[in-house]
């Protein structure tokens, strides 16, 4: 039975499908490690044989993995109630945070074809998901540098669309996959410089020695996502990379995340994006 008292305690939302399931199966693995999976919704009791994906993960004998309902929308189970919540659950801290929930809900669009309501959705998950989740739990990851003795680490799963120095080749011209990303790409660029943003704010208040931040690109990949935006550019081969390619990478990237390089905007890679 794991002790997450003094385990390394990892948040990861969007983890029950994509590029986020495929990192709880990795972080699960490890030893003292608890995993807080969330979902917007978890089968009940009510679903009868209905088994949670999280069901067929396996842990490290030492490690727990803990499904966490999480939908901004809800009050009752948005990011302010966590602290709450988690207390029930054994978890007074949390060390490792990795925001990877992400929608393009309308679908990939140019700027001519994007409507002000694919704007605000797009904005309402990528963009305000994160920084809710930030205010809602950054007590307690600031609770956790205090009981691991390391800075603890927020990562947002960004994009390389919502590169504003990356916007365009040498050739001047906009890469292909943008020229779709209208609102999607916007919302990217959004949580992107507000990570920027609140690197400045923890460096100025001192607080950077607690709380270290970055942005992940996890790179084309085959998920639901990916496959949306190879249809909606026409690309028959579909996105090259896979979930498991590219969960491996993002891990890498948050492992070596420490105080000297807060701020970076990674790609699964290591290669380095400009903002
Ligand atoms: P998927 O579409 O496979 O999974 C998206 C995940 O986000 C799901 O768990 C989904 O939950 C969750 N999610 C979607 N909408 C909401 C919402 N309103 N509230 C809470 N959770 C929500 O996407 P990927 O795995 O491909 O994407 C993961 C991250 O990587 C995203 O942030 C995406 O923007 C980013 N990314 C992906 C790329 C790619 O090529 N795939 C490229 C660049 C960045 P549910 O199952 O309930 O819908």
């Amino acid at each position: 039975m794991a002790d997450h008292s003094k385990n390394i305690v990892y948040l990861v939302t969007g983890a029950n499908r994509g590029i986020g399931l495929a990192v709880i199966y990795l972080l699960a693995a490890r030893p003292n490690t608890t995993v807080l999976a969330t979902a917007r919704s978890l089968p009940t009791d009510d679903d009868n044989n209905q088994s949670s994906v999280f069901s067929s993960i396996v842990c490290h004998e030492s490690s727990s993995l803990i499904p966490i309902l999480l939908d901004e929308t809800k009050p009752a189970i948005s990011s302010s109630t966590l602290p709450a919540r988690l207390s029930s659950a054994g978890i007074e801290h949390i060390n490792i945070v990795i925001a990877n929930a992400g929608t393009a809900t309308n679908g990939f669009k140019s700027v001519f074809d994007t409507t002000e309501e694919d704007y605000r959705n797009d904005f309402e998950v990528n963009t305000l998901g994160p920084i809710r989740l930030f205010k809602g739990i950054h007590g307690l990851l600031e609770k956790g540098a205090e009981v691991s003795g390391q800075e603890s680490k927020f990562v947002v799963v960004g994009s390389s669309v919502g590169s504003t120095g990356g916007l365009v080749t040498a050739e001047g011209e906009m890469e292909g996959g943008m020229l779709v990303c209208g609102s999607y790409g916007l919302s990217k660029a959004g949580v992107q410089w507000w990570v920027m943003k609140l690197r400045a704010e923890l460096k100025g208040k001192g607080g950077e020695g607690k709380v270290v931040v970055g942005v992940v690109h996890p790179g084309w990949v085959k998920t639901e996502m990916g496959q949306g935006l190879a249809d909606a550019v026409g690309f028959r081969a579909g996105p090259p990379l896979g979930v498991e390619e590219s969960a491996t990478g993002v891990v890498e990237q948050v492992d070596k995340l420490t105080m000297e390089n807060s701020g970076q905007f990674w790609r699964w890679d290591g290669g380095v994006l400009p903002w």
